[in-house]
């Protein structure tokens, strides 16, 4: 249906437009029963030591085990839940559980692993809450957890944007011992100057650059020249996206010691997780 909005110019009525907005907000109004409720679940994906293949951590990744719609993914909801002001929620639930998971595989013996730490993403909205690095601490100490077992992933945006608070919280965040990690490196913010002013200590480089490798003959110099730059900054390397034997390997020629991908492992549910840790040491589990 069309009809003129008075000035000669036809206004169409757009059915999807308006199917996507009653959509959304049909969304933010479960998202906050979700959070409140028991239907988000953390999937943990390995980190993996490139020369021993054993794991050396996890990352947690969210999910909404919707009722009626199945498992939704993360990029579906988090934006979501950062323009309405619910990612404070959500984080502080993500931080709890996965502090909590870390514990429990600490603490048995059929799971634990030396050094075994827990990756946790965090969003910019997190940095500008005063709490949180009290959140954060808090946290630890009930599980009583060495805060150098938590790491804290960060976006390049949320770090090179931020303003005086976040730059305290990270620096209040730096002093607590917990470990900072920039993630996806190299997607499209300038990056020399800032690594070396950051209280951060890893870099997660994102998957886009890793993909080309094979195709693109320049590729192997630039990922090389990139792994240099963060060494040559002080910082220690995590590849992400290593979907191949061939990209593993390749990391690990050029000096890289982690990496996580599907070529290790997809992100797996706790129990999931905890039966390979009982029965495998070495990864991709075959
Ligand atoms: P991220 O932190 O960069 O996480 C890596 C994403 O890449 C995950 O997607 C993971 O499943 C996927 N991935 C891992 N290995 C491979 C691979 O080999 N190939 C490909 N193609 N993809 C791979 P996921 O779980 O859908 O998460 C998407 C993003 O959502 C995350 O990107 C992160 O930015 C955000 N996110 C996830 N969980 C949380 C959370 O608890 N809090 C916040 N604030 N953000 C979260
Ligand atoms: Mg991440
Ligand atoms: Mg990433
Ligand atoms: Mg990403």
């Amino acid at each position: 249906e069309s009809k003129s909005d008075g000035r000669g110019k036809l206004k169409i009525f757009q059915p999807a437009m308006l199917h996507a907005r009653q959509m959304r907000n049909q969304l933010v109004g479960e998202l906050k029963e979700a959070i409140a409720g028991s239907q988000l679940v953390l999937h943990y994906q390995p980190i993996i030591k490139l020369d021993s293949r054993e794991i050396e951590g996890v990352e947690a990744l969210v999910r909404w085990n919707h009722p009626t719609r199945g498992l939704i993914m993360p990029d579906e909801f988090i934006p979501i839940a950062e323009e309405t002001g619910m990612i404070s929620d959500l984080g502080a639930w993500v931080l709890r559980t996965a502090v909590e998971q870390l514990k429990q595989w600490r603490s048995d013996p059929l799971t634990a692993r030396h050094n075994f730490s827990m990756r946790i993403n965090v969003s910019a909205a997190d940095l500008q809450r005063l709490e949180f690095v009290e959140d954060v601490r808090e946290a630890l100490s009930a599980a009583g957890l060495d805060p150098s077992l938590l790491v804290l992933e960060l976006t390049e945006s949320a770090v090179i944007q931020g303003n005086d608070l976040d730059r305290y919280t990270l620096n209040s965040l730096q002093r607590l011992g917990v470990g900072l990690e920039i993630d996806d490196f190299g997607t499209g913010y300038s990056s020399i100057s800032y690594l070396r002013q950051l209280p951060v200590d890893t870099v997660k480089v994102d998957r886009t650059l890793l993909s080309a490798l094979g195709s693109d003959p320049s590729q192997p110099a630039l990922l090389a020249a990139v792994l240099q730059l963060i060494r040559a900054c002080g910082l220690k390397a995590v590849w992400e996206g290593v979907e191949t034997a061939e990209q593993a390997e390749y990391l690990l020629g050029i000096g890289c010691t982690s990496g996580q991908g599907y070529y290790f492992s997809r992100p797996l549910g706790a129990a999931q997780l905890t039966e390979q840790l009982k029965h495998h040491k070495v990864w991709p589990i075959s």
